[in-house]
């Protein structure tokens, strides 16, 4: 078995994550896919359907992830495709969120409750998806390789800064 520091990390990398076996990337597009199955998406992996890549260390993304940050990628809603389980995905939204005033969109998977994209009125035309629902591992380190981690004034002074990442305070978006 090839180890995780060797391997070549521009071929597809799909390890036992959740019950779904079909997820799948090529050059220009990839899958995410909640940990039951129930619920896959297509998405981009460049411009322009590809908007960003981020880690966000904000209040409500340590709720939200039940951890301490978020890793992110936001998508044009043009180059978002759901193939299949729209249906499964239910919504919570709220607006007393970390940019006053505005609602964020939850959009989760009812089954799983895997977390699958927000979006935001404050981020009209885009969804903002999860890295780790990304089924080929190896673009979480190639293409979708966070390159900005904000909010950094919430982050944990045990949690190092990402050597090589831009660092903002507030958002990025
Ligand atoms: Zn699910
Ligand atoms: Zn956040």
């Amino acid at each position: 078995m090839t180890s995780r520091t060797t391997a070549d990390k521009s071929k597809p990398f799909f390890p036992l994550a959740g019950l779904a076996r079909d997820g799948w990337s090529n050059e220009d597009e990839a899958t995410a896919t909640c940990f039951c199955g129930a619920v896959q998406l297509a998405f981009p992996t460049q411009g322009p359907g590809l908007v960003g890549t981020f880690i966000c260390h904000c209040p409500d993304c340590h709720k939200i992830t039940a951890s301490m940050f978020a890793s992110n990628f936001t998508v044009a809603d043009t180059h978002l495709k759901h193939l299949r389980g729209r249906d499964n995905l239910k919504t919570f939204s709220q607006n007393i969120t970390i940019i006053d005033g505005h609602t964020m969109t939850n959009y989760f998977c009812s089954t799983c409750g895997s977390l699958m994209y927000r979006v935001g009125s404050a981020f009209p035309g885009m969804s903002i998806l999860r890295i780790g629902t990304v089924d080929d591992f190896h673009l979480h380190e190639t293409k979708l390789k966070p390159t900005v981690e904000q909010y950094i004034e919430y982050r944990e002074s045990w949690l190092g800064a990402v050597e090589g990442l831009k660092q903002v305070e507030g958002s990025s978006l």
